[in-house]
């Protein structure tokens, strides 16, 4: 059985320096030293020193840091663009729409609507019409986000800014397989925070490997995001049981993309591709698995196949490709195994289906067909650019396969009925569905993002993940100043029958129960 992504971390050469190298030329990018548990701890001290201000801060003065951080994306979007793509293997494209715009889009969305889900809100006082009942959405202290390496920028930004939206500090672990563009990434924020005069200490960057993401664990923060693999997200949540820390857990996915048979087929052809192909398919939310109507299959996979038939790929800052690199050697190592598995148990490669080593780390755009539901390749986690065709007979049956693995992230379905789309949409189980589209939730950031099952749970995005970084304190106060003593103690002879006639009164269904109630009522008062 092939191994999952999570066991397959090389034992670092040293455990004091990550070496930094480019996926898509194997070129040296640079050593980074490691921060150990000393350096994590004294950063969340610091940063907890520093969101006391930053937690009083105004709506207003988080407004400007996210326009100081929106400028700067804009500002530097290409170098950021290049550094992302060095450090990653992306393609330039990649790199510019699945993180410069996603930033851009949650900063935002932050400015337009952040305010509005983190101010005072009055709720229902329920019985007690006397008083007015708030709830308050304050900073929980200082959070700790974990990264994986698959979208370098957007891992650190993406939770960072809700969490200071909220009126948090942060600490970010990055990946040890992208730590080199961490220091730039730092100087996005460090700028924003000289700008408006508060310490820098507000947002730091921490860098290591597994031993560091685990010291931050334990560190006493307030809750820990963690964006990363299965059994890593299991390792936190036994780390978080020492200070019972709060987690957010958005781990893996094995998307399903279904295609029914009233689909647009050209439309489904793109999504399918962009679900595959997109960062060399090293997304949460790749397309997996594409579950195709009978009718339309032969056709589809004629299509795509053209299509990834055609796909350059090569490192995109020497010539232009349409398919990145795979980050490391024990990924590409994993999607060999996955496929060679797939195609010893009969599965068959259209095109592609193997690794390419002469220039970098890269895997051939790859069709495959002939999959079975319980072959590791249809189950497990790939996270490479291979397009998994499987035959469907109808929509029960691609429902069925589609929950059929232990992830639940998101989900794609295409059909021309919004009817019929809807209400595959609702029979999966996963935490996010694009109809007609590929990964749109997540650029809607009004919607929440995260996953069920083996995905992980909490969410990103939205209210709900803005929410997610607050401690949520309710209030009840007197609305008029009637001062009336609630006398329960000392203990009262009528106390009882009294209570059991206003439960009545209360919660009776039928006028005759209710009236009933009164007299017996009346009866305890009078007693
Ligand atoms: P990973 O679990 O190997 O590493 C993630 C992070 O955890 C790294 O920073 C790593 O150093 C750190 N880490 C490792 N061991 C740790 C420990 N014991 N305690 C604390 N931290 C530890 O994941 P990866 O290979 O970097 O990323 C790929 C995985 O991330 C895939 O499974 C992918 O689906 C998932 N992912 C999920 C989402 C989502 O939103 N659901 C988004 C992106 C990636």
């Amino acid at each position: 059985m092939p191994t999952t992504a999570a066991h397959l971390a090389t034992p670092p050469a040293s455990p004091d320096v990550i070496e930094c190298v480019e996926p898509a030329t194997l070129a040296p990018l640079g050593r980074v030293p490691v921060d150990g548990p000393d350096a994590v701890r004294d950063a969340v001290a610091r940063a907890r020193v520093a969101q006391a201000r930053w937690g009083a801060s105004s709506f207003e003065t988080r407004r400007a840091l996210c326009a100081h951080v929106m400028a700067h994306l804009l500002d530097h979007a290409d170098e950021l663009a290049r550094i992302v793509v060095r450090d990653s293997g992306k393609t330039l494209d990649n790199a510019l729409m699945g993180e410069i715009w996603p930033v851009c889009e949650k900063l935002r969305w932050t400015i337009a609507h952040g305010e509005k889900h983190l101010a005072p809100e009055r709720m229902s006082s329920g019985l007690f019409l006397h008083k007015r009942a708030t709830v308050l959405y304050q900073p929980l202290g200082v959070i700790g986000v974990i990264c994986p390496w698959n979208y370098p920028l957007q891992n650190v930004l993406g939770p960072t800014i809700p969490a200071l939206f909220a009126g948090n500090a942060v600490v970010v672990k990055v990946s040890e397989q992208v730590a080199w563009s961490a220091a730039r990434f730092q100087r996005i924020l460090d700028e924003a925070f000289d700008a408006l005069g508060y310490p820098r200490d507000t947002v730091r960057i921490v860098n290591g490997f597994g031993a560091t993401g685990a010291a931050l664990v334990r560190s006493g923060v307030d809750k820990v995001v963690f964006t990363g693999s299965v059994e890593n997200g299991r390792r936190i949540l036994e780390g978080s049981v020492e200070h019972l820390t709060p987690v957010v857990l958005e781990l893996g996915g094995k998307d399903a993309f279904i295609v029914c048979e009233d689909a647009h087929l050209e439309q489904a052809v793109h999504a399918a591709l962009a679900g595959v192909f997109i960062s060399a398919g090293q997304s949460c939310m790749a397309a997996e698995r594409v579950l195709v109507h009978e009718r339309l299959y032969d056709e589809f996979v004629a299509r795509v196949t053209d299509h990834a038939s055609a796909m350059r790929i090569g490192a995109a800052l020497e010539a232009p490709a349409d398919v990145g690199a795979i980050v490391s050697d024990e990924q590409l190592a994993l999607i060999e195994r996955l496929v060679s598995d797939a195609v010893s148990r009969g599965a068959r490669a259209l095109c592609g289906g193997r690794a390419d080593r002469a220039r970098g780390r890269f895997y051939e755009p790859t069709v495959l067909v002939g999959v079975t539901p319980d072959m590791p390749i249809a189950n497990e986690e790939l996270f490479g650019p291979v397009m998994v065709v499987m035959r469907v007979r109808d929509d029960d049956e691609a429902i069925a396969l589609a929950n059929r693995t232990r992830f639940g992230l998101g989900s794609t379905v295409m059909s021309r009925s919004p009817a019929r789309a809807r209400k595959i949409a609702e029979a999966l189980r996963v935490g996010s569905c694009t109809i007609n589209d590929f990964g749109f939730t997540y650029m809607a950031q009004d919607l929440p993002f995260g996953g069920v099952d083996a995905s992980g749970f909490g969410r990103l995005n939205g209210r709900e993940g803005l929410r997610a970084c607050t401690n949520v304190k309710a209030i009840l106060e007197d609305r008029f100043p009637l001062h009336m003593p609630a006398k329960i103690y000392p203990s009262d002879p009528k106390t009882y029958p009294l209570v059991r006639g206003a439960l009545r009164l209360l919660y009776q269904p039928s006028l005759s129960g209710k009236a009933k109630a009164a007299l017996e009522l009346a009866r305890a008062l009078r007693s």
